[in-house]
Order: structure tokens, then sequence, then C-alpha cells
């Protein structure tokens, strides 16, 4: 049975390049992998492709009523079978409708009896601002969700927003939380703030993702770190960050932080990091 895997977290934070890495690394250790961009901006198999883009499932139903599998999908790295949902034209319709449609059409087609993946990924766009954001871990699509965070507090509060979801959700049969994937990771602070958030949760790291010009690089040749720099520390950590997911069969429904007593954790932080006697110390004392 395939593991439907959903990646979320803020806008930006690196989603789409953290999820091609990890497909890209379970194809490359034989896994069958189907990596599905559920964001409208379709862009999130772009590294898997050399940087192409791809036809999405939405503007293929609205164009030819009812796309093929071949039609809809493309051959990445290493056998990586990717798929974008696409979206509404901006300022019109909901995300969450597009990526219903697009899971939908994939079933009628039979594509996961046919091409019958080990893991299925799921890269979900941004924050959750709406309902629609939500449709992967809401209606049985996705049978665990990871966050992308790094330790800046608006990632941290969008993760805290996702958690928010899964415990709404997953008394009724949504998906459950796989654990936090911590990236951009520059400092050990950064590393123990995030662990630190990932505890008072009820959750875990499962992966820390040093920032890295290797990951800019391979990108400016469209490819993962995976396939253009396969021996660097960079895919190793990737690496490893696809293993610890495969294997990792613990889930839970975390217990996100309220308003204030989220401020006041990361007011707490703030004192830690730069010493509130000392005033700022300097920054070389802070890492
Ligand atoms: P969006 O919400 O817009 O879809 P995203 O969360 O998918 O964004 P990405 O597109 O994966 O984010 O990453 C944003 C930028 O950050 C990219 O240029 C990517 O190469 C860079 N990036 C992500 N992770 C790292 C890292 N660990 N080291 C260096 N650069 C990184
Ligand atoms: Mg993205």
């Amino acid at each position: 049975k395939p593991k439907h895997i959903a990646i979320y977290g803020k806008g930006g934070i690196g989603k789409s390049t953290t999820t091609s890495n990890i497909s890209a690394a379970l194809a490359d250790a034989g896994f069958r992998v189907i990596q599905i961009g559920c964001d409208p901006k379709s862009d999130s198999t772009n590294i898997l492709r050399g940087g192409d883009d791809l036809p999405t499932v939405l503007d293929s139903l609205r164009e030819r009523g009812r796309p093929s599998i071949a039609d809809v999908s493309a051959t990445g790295f290493a056998g990586v079978l990717c798929i974008e949902a696409g979206g509404p034209v901006p300022g019109v319709g909901c995300a969450g409708r597009g990526i219903n449609a697009a899971v939908d059409l994939l079933h009628e087609l039979e594509l996961f009896e046919q091409f019958k993946p080990d893991f299925v990924l799921y890269d979900v766009l941004g924050d959750v601002v709406c309902g629609g954001f939500a449709v992967p871990i809401r209606n049985g699509i996705a049978d665990s969700a990871y966050v992308v965070t790094s330790s800046d507090f608006m990632a941290i509060f969008a993760a805290n927003n996702l958690f928010k979801a899964i415990s709404k959700y997953a008394p009724s049969g949504g998906a459950r939380l796989g654990g936090v994937i911590a990236n951009s990771i520059q400092t050990p602070y950064a590393a123990s703030l995030i662990d630190d958030f990932a505890a008072r949760t009820g959750t875990s790291v499962v992966g820390y993702v040093p920032r890295s010009q290797v990951v800019a690089q391979s990108e400016l040749y469209g490819k993962t770190v995976i396939e253009a720099q396969p021996r660097s520390a960079q895919a190793d950590v990737y690496r490893a960050l696809a293993r610890h997911i495969a294997e990792n069969h613990e889930s839970t429904v975390p217990k996100p932080l309220n308003g204030p007593a989220l401020k006041a954790w990361a007011r707490d932080w703030g004192d830690r990091v730069f010493g509130v006697e000392a005033g700022i110390v300097a920054p070389q004392e802070a890492i």
C-alpha cells in the first residue's frame, strides 16, 4: 500500500526543493515515487525535470475534458512521476477545489493502480490560510503530513497553524503529523529553537537541512542536489531525511500553541538567543 505524504510550510520556506530532493532520493534508492504539486504556481516538480514546466491537470481538464495520464504527467529524475495539479486563474476560485479535481481525475484514470507507487508526495502550497489548503489532510488524500520550517517566527507560526488544522481534522479521519523538517539551518540555536517548538507541540524533528549554496547552484541547473551533486554533504542530508520519512511509522495529532502561548514562547527564545541582561550580544556569541 503506498504511503501518501503531504508536505506543508510557509510560502517560500523550501517545500518544493525539499520535497523534490526527498522524491529524488527515494527514487534513486529504488522506490516508485509520484510527486504531485498542489500549488497553482505549478513549479513543484521543476527541479526533477531540468527546470521544465509541465501542463497542469486543471489546464488539461479545461482544454481536453478528459485528459489521459500521459497528458498530465512526465517522468523526471530516476523515474519520479511528476504531476502538477495546477489551480484557478489567480484571484478566481479556490485552490482546494483544484487539488480535489486533480486527485479525483488521477483516481478515475487508475493512476495509483497502474503506476503502483511506494510513495506519493504532495507538495502543498504555503500557509493554511483557507480550507482549500487543508484539502490533502482533510479528505483522506494524505495519510501523514510533514511541515517544513526554519527558525523564523513566521515559519513557526505557519507550522503552528497547520497543527491547528491537523488537530481539527485528524479525529474524523484526516492525516496525522509525521513530524517537522527543519530547513535552512545555519546556527545551533536555530536547530534548538525548532526542537523546542516540536517538543512543546507534541512532535519531533525528522531532519535538519542546512542552508547551503549547493541547493542554489543545483537549482540553477534545474536539478535537485541528489541529481546535480550526489556526493555532496547536502545530498547525504536529503538521503537521510528521505530514509527517515520512508521508515517513519510514528504519527501524532499535534498540540498547537494558542496565540498568547506562542508569542510568550517566541519572546523567551528572543531572551535566550540575545541575552536579556547583557543586552544584544555579539552575533558570534549568539550562535
Ligand atoms: P512556495 O511557497 O513559493 O511554493 P517553497 O516553500 O516551495 O515556496 P522553494 O521554492 O522550495 O520554497 O524554495 C525557495 C527558495 O529557497 C529556492 O530558491 C530554494 O532553492 C531555496 N532553498 C530552499 N531550501 C534551501 C536550503 N536548504 N539551502 C539553500 N537554499 C534553499
Ligand atoms: Mg513551492
